[in-house]
């Protein structure tokens, strides 16, 4: 089989017919095009190809531009690297199609951004992350189907071996650490021990990458089939304890993530890895990874719900158990339930989101000062032991609420 004949059958029809189309305007407007990196990887492995990652020797958003005016779609430029996204018409829920200009990438110090000029295929395919992901099939005229592979890329699929292009990858870029982790977990292959050699040395530049590529890099793990595998390697190569030394995945991770049907919830995810951690280390890990605040004080209100289920369980009202955790936001209770397991405290969570949240007396604070109490904090306290009463089935209709609230006034007169 040719590889033209991989490419057809890993391609929607749809999608075949689109790279043909761009691959006759490519070849009229004198571009090079090819299909590059993950695309044609999963290609060779036999696997449906729905990601079209193109790249030209020639300008990308001139090819962009025509081919959007002729095949009916839109266009626009991606980033400064001369890369565009095209919409086109057939693709399955519109994915766009990238497109990019071949570039040489050089980087002034180990963790920092790339620097980015035009190059060439060869260059393009140098700048890759691992030799099976430096893969391209050229799509153009000249010689459509054929495969080019500088770095052995195809030899190392069928071996299932990962393998960096050349010795400072990992140093360059330690974000290609946790791609490889994932890769090695995906497809299940195995770092060969050159590349394994060269991990320890580049996890120190760690340090120098951004929360937000972490933070990116592991979200991309929650993604995956079998996430509890790339944390579990993550965790075995020092890769995680470099973003937080207290970081460990151990079964209790693999069964929560294995057993839970939120998998697809990534706030879950981050809670599963966090909620063990101690305040200071998650403070210090959310920090880390600068995740939004929101999602920051859901994490610790998970970690702290976990850290006190015993005295949850041993709330013995409704209104406790309100009182208790009426802090609490919804998803952090929703994600406390899947990492409790005391049978009274998992109680009282649920019935707090079943039954509690929504649970409002109809007195309210206006309706207190029409029947004589001043503006002030008393007003607050009388409808919150109003509402507690409710809660607790003591009261149930308007008039009891306001009887109840007469009685709290008389008391408090009392008591004054
Ligand atoms: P996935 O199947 O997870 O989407 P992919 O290989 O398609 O994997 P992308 O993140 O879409 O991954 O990247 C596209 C291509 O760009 C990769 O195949 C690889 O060739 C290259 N690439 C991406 N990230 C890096 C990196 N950090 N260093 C070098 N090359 C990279």
């Amino acid at each position: 089989m040719s590889y033209a004949d991989h490419l057809r059958a890993a391609l929607a029809e749809p999608d075949w017919v689109t790279l043909q189309r761009l691959a006759e305007i490519a070849t009229r407007l004198g571009m090079s095009l090819y299909l590059v990196g993950g695309p044609v990887r999963d290609c060779l492995l036999h696997r449906a190809v729905t990601d079209l990652d193109l790249t030209t020797e020639g300008d990308a958003l001139i090819l962009a531009r025509t081919a959007a005016h002729e095949l009916g779609g839109t266009w626009k430029k991606f980033n400064r690297f001369g890369t565009a996204k095209l919409i086109l018409p057939g693709r399955a829920r519109f994915a766009p199609i990238d497109l990019a200009t071949t570039r040489t990438e050089t980087y002034a110090r180990p963790g920092a951004l790339p620097d980015v000029v035009r190059g060439t295929i060869t260059t393009d395919l140098i700048r890759r992350d691992f030799t099976i992901n430096a893969l391209a099939i050229r799509l153009d005229g000249a010689q459509p189907g054929a495969l080019i592979d500088r770095h052995r890329g195809e030899h190392d699929l069928r071996a299932g071996a990962l393998r960096v292009l050349h010795a400072r990858s990992f140093q360059d870029d330690p974000t290609r650490l946790f791609r490889g982790v994932r890769f090695e977990q995906r497809f299940n292959f195995a770092f060969t021990a050159d590349t394994l050699q060269l991990i320890a040395p580049a996890l120190p530049v760690i340090n120098q990458i951004s929360g937000d590529r972490i933070r990116h890099e592991l979200e991309l793990i929650w993604g995956e089939a079998q996430p509890w595998q790339a944390l579990a390697r993550l965790d075995e190569l020092g890769i995680l304890q470099s973003i937080e030394a207290d970081l460990h995945v151990d079964d209790w991770i693999a069964v929560h993530f294995q057993a839970q049907p939120t998998r697809d919830d990534r706030f879950a995810c981050w809670a599963w890895l966090t909620c063990r951690l101690s305040e200071t280390s998650l403070t210090r890990f959310s920090q880390r990874v600068n995740l939004a605040r929101a999602e920051a004080i859901d994490l610790e209100q998970v970690r702290a719900l976990r850290a006190a289920a015993d005295v949850l369980g041993r709330l013995n009202s409704r209104s406790s158990i309100y009182r208790a955790l009426a802090e609490y936001h919804d998803r952090s209770l929703r994600v406390a339930l899947t990492v409790i397991d005391q049978p009274a405290a998992r109680a009282a969570l649920e019935l707090s989101l079943d039954q509690l949240r929504d649970v409002r007396p109809t007195l309210n604070g206006m309706r207190l000062q029409e029947l004589g109490v001043s503006r002030g904090p008393m007003i607050g306290r009388i409808l919150a032991e109003v509402q507690a009463a409710v809660l607790d089935g003591i009261i149930a209709t308007p008039q009891q609420e306001e009887e109840y609230a007469r009685q709290i006034m008389a008391r408090e007169g009392r008591e004054a």
